[in-house]
């Protein structure tokens, strides 16, 4: 079990901490915003959120790189079961539009109207900001205190060997059925004081959202284990 959750494979990879600062960076990644043209949840019938983008100029994303690839968005509706289960979208670059492919949640939750989190959330500049020895789970102390950090230091983590909650990813594209590489995962819970300072409220449930990327179907795969 060990090797699954922590163990020193965990530090042969880069990854990078999603963290929200207003000072410029030479990247364009960000929190929010509304600048794609995002499926409509089938629940909820609004527009699902936009949570993070990430700008493919930056060369440390150079797995997901492509012609006409400027942007990636992570995406999902925050306000229902959807995002409980496995969800696989169609990405078009060009016309920085997505569409579904497939949403296996049956369940039919939505969250009540006073905790549903507004669309679009608010634009906050982000940094992608390389992992300290610290964030690199080698260890079960480290793997525990990771947990801790996410959401309240960071928002996510970009790359990297992903941290799992509950078991491994299973992040075969629907498609052609070849692994996808794994590009961020995202807290749920987030605590962060740059939130609360501009009364932004992201709390979107006790779990972690898992994003994948098949670079020849473009297709995102998001996948979530509760903490
Ligand atoms: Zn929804
Ligand atoms: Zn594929």
């Amino acid at each position: 079990m060990e090797d699954i959750f922590y163990g020193k494979s965990y530090k042969d990879t880069v990854g990078y901490k999603i963290v929200i600062n207003n000072k410029r960076d030479k990247y364009h990644h960000f929190l929010g915003g509304d600048n794609w043209n995002l499926p409509e949840c089938p629940l909820c019938k609004q527009s699902m959120h936009q949570i993070i983008s990430l700008d493919l100029k930056d060369d440390r994303l150079s797995n997901f790189q492509g012609k006409q690839r400027e942007e990636l968005p992570l995406f999902s509706c925050l306000n229902c079961s959807m995002q409980w289960d496995d969800q696989f979208f169609k990405i078009d670059f060009i016309s920085k539009r997505a569409t579904i492919i497939q949403q296996k949640q049956v369940d039919k939750e939505q969250l009540d109207e006073e905790d549903r989190i507004a669309v679009p959330i608010p634009f906050l500049p982000t940094i992608l900001k390389e992992f300290k020895k610290k964030d690199y789970p080698t260890s079960d102390e480290k793997y525990d205190d990771i947990f801790s950090d996410l959401g309240v230091e960071y928002f996510g983590r970009v790359l990297g060997k992903p941290v799992l909650a509950q078991g491994e990813l299973n992040n075969k594209c629907c498609n052609c059925h070849e692994d996808m590489s794994f590009i961020a995962l995202i807290s749920g819970e987030n605590f962060m004081e740059e939130l609360e300072e501009k009364n932004i409220d992201l709390f979107f449930g006790e779990l972690i959202l898992y994003f994948s990327f098949c670079t020849k179907c473009e297709i995102v795969k998001v996948e979530s284990q509760s903490i």
